[in-house]
């Protein structure tokens, strides 16, 4: 079955009302020819009801960077994943490595926010990846393989279906290091196979993304591999040209 491509800008906390507007005007500009890939931005909180105002109708989508395992309640500081689907975001990012190691977010609890984004119709863009010293100490696909299956124990593998896998080796983010196409798509294959211990079906369908320092002038080589479906793109995703290029790379 034949993957559609999808690319998502995850802009970390950077912008400000001034800049997303333009930032903003030129994405909606430069995806007007897009097909056979869909785009997305995920947003700071504050500014859903901008990039919301903004991109519909536009072939962009949105999304939040984080979400709330809770529906509601006594959580201060938190978001539900009913106030993204308020200001129409589709996606969402869970278990981003910043929010695995700054914030202490663990395996169970990401798969509980993934739970919750579905519950409310959210797509997930669920971020699985090892540290340098895992690599190093060839533990990338014990680590990758647990990150996946605490998800799968808890949601389901048709939860599967309506997601997007994002590998990341954190050592490649922000770093300006970006794992060579092959590197990448080994560790692709191998999600890939790991879904296909449950389900053919939804290992050939489900798209996976990869996400470290991604630019234009990496993006084509690493999309051309057989099981590289597109980009989440951090730093590259501020710069309206380099974003759209990668856009663009991914059809
Ligand atoms: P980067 O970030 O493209 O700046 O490396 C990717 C990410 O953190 O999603």
């Amino acid at each position: 079955m034949a993957r559609t491509g999808f690319v998502a800008g995850n802009w970390k906390m950077h912008g400000d009302l001034a800049q997303n507007r333009e930032l903003l005007a030129a994405i909606v500009a430069g995806s007007q020819t897009l097909q056979n890939t869909s785009c997305a931005v995920c947003v700071p909180y504050p500014y859903l009801q901008q990039v919301q105002l903004m991109l519909e109708g536009s072939r962009v989508a949105w999304g939040g960077q984080n979400v709330s395992q809770h529906s509601h309640g006594a959580y201060t500081g938190e978001v539900s994943a009913s106030m993204l689907a308020d200001f129409g975001c589709q996606y969402v990012i869970v278990g981003h490595s910043e929010r695995r190691t700054l914030y202490g977010e663990d395996n169970q609890s990401i798969a509980e926010k993934f739970c919750a984004a579905q519950k409310q119709s959210l797509l997930p863009i669920l971020c699985v990846g090892e540290t340098l010293e895992q690599r190093e100490a060839n533990e990338t696909e014990r680590v990758i393989a647990e990150q996946l299956d605490a998800v799968i124990d808890l949601a389901g593998i048709e939860a599967i279906k309506n997601s997007v896998i994002a590998y990341e080796p954190v050592w490649a983010i922000g770093t300006g290091k970006t794992a060579t196409p092959q590197q990448a798509q080994d560790i692709h294959a191998f999600i890939r196979q790991r879904v296909a211990t449950h389900s053919n079906e939804i290992a050939a369908a489900v798209q996976i993304v990869y996400g470290g320092s991604v630019k234009a002038n990496n993006a084509s080589e690493l999309f051309a591999m057989p099981d590289i479906d597109g980009g989440l793109i951090g730093g590259a995703s501020l710069v309206p040209a380099e974003f759209v290029s990668i856009c663009l790379a991914s059809q």
